[in-house]
Order: C-alpha cells, then structure tokens, then sequence
C-alpha cells in the first residue's frame, strides 16, 4: 500500500461558488438584479426557467464571456482546510469536469489554473474528466449527487459537500469545509496511515503560492454565504 494519501477534490459547488457565479451571469444576462434570482435549488436549474437549451447557452456566455472560471467565489474555508490537508501529507488531485462541452477548451482550462493560483489552492494534480473513479483517489469529496453515487457505486470512499441539490443523497455529508477538512483526516486513519504533524511554518499557508486574490469577480459578486 502507498503511503500517499490521495484526495481527489471536486471544484463547482465544493471549492468554488459555482451556484453563486452562474446566478450573476443569469442576472446580467436578463438585465436584472442578482438579488431577485432565488439561490439554486435543483441540479438542473428548473427555479431559473431554463431548459437545456438554455443553460447551455448561458453556460456557454458564462464560462467565454464573463469568464466564469476565472472570477467565481471560493466556497469559505476551501483554500485554508486543503493546505491544512496538504501540510498533513495529503496530495491533492482536483478533478473537474469542466470540459464536457466542444467549446472553450483553451478558456476553461486557463481561467482554472488561474483561479487556483489566485486563491491560493493548493494541488499536485489536476483532472479534467467526468469518470472520476478514474483517477484513482482513496477518497472523493463531490456535490453532484450523480458523481457521489457514481463513486459509490465502484466502491469508493465520497463525502457530499451539502448543496441544496443533493440533500437527497445518503451517507457522509459536510456542511462546509470544517466538515469536510476532519473526515479527511478520519478516512486518512481509517485506511492505516498516520497523519503528519503540521509544519511549523512562518507564512500564513494561503500566501505560499505568492499570488493574492487577483480577481474580485468581474461579475462584483455580493456575498458572504461561501456556498
Ligand atoms: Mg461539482
């Protein structure tokens, strides 16, 4: 068994404020204010009116023209718990699937990494892919109920960060990342490995990778829910 403690990591609706970002580009879109679009409730965006059709198309204007991926919130707590983890002996492999549409590859994958530089999150691998149990991690932290059932299914160890959408899903559940940053570390025992001592760092872990939040959000986000 290696010692390497892998986690793969979800981003839209667990690192970053996906349901957030998407109901600022709805609201620029209609030419309306962002406060009177109800939050996300469903997976597929039905108390927004949109069909397919529609949400592909927003979809598509969010990510090239409002640079979604670029500007979206992190979700509190995300960056400080995964280099906690990180400190700890946990690689950290990011698994998206942001590229599942036939447009934008080059946009999607730069404003990624970019935004995980300007948020000071911490990764060794990055994936772009939908069958997650691919990438082989001991343990998955996902919102899409499809995904943690997915996982499930094939055996593997997933923790549901709680959304509105997948409050229908059984087993483990976080409410944010305080949750989420402990079952790690209870997975990390429960398969025999021992948990590193945090280093005795003098930086602030969040500003290791020397680039402060770069982008307010070109969209001016307003919020402080962190999900
Ligand atoms: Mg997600």
């Amino acid at each position: 068994m290696t010692r390497e403690f892998i986690l793969g990591v979800d981003l839209d609706g667990v690192c970053g404020d996906h349901a957030t970002a998407f109901k600022y580009v709805v609201a620029a879109e209609r030419g309306v204010d962002p406060g009177s679009i109800p939050d996300q409730q469903t997976w597929d965006f039905t108390e927004w009116g949109l069909d397919r059709a529609g949400f592909e198309e927003l979809h598509r204007r969010a990510v090239l023209e409002h640079r979604m991926f670029r500007s979206m919130p992190v979700i509190t707590g995300c960056a400080e718990s995964l280099w906690r983890l990180s400190d700890a002996g946990v690689s950290i492999r990011i698994i998206t699937h942001r590229l599942y549409t036939n447009w934008g590859h080059s946009v999607a994958v730069s404003d990624t990494v970019e935004w995980l530089d300007a948020n000071s999150i911490p990764y060794r691998d990055l994936c772009f892919m939908g069958e997650k149990a691919d990438v082989a991690a001991h343990a998955y932290i996902d919102d899409a109920p499809h995904n943690v059932r997915a996982l499930r299914s094939v055996g593997a160890s997933v923790l549901t960060f709680s959304q509105p959408y997948n409050l229908e899903v059984e087993g483990p559940r976080a409410q944010g990342w305080v949750d989420a940053e402990q079952w790690v570390l209870d997975e990390i025992l429960h398969t025999g490995r021992s948990v590193a001592a945090p280093l005795q760092l003098s930086t602030d872990p969040i500003s290791r990778l020397g680039s402060p939040l770069a982008h307010g959000g070109e969209l001016g986000y307003d919020t402080d829910s962190g999900h």
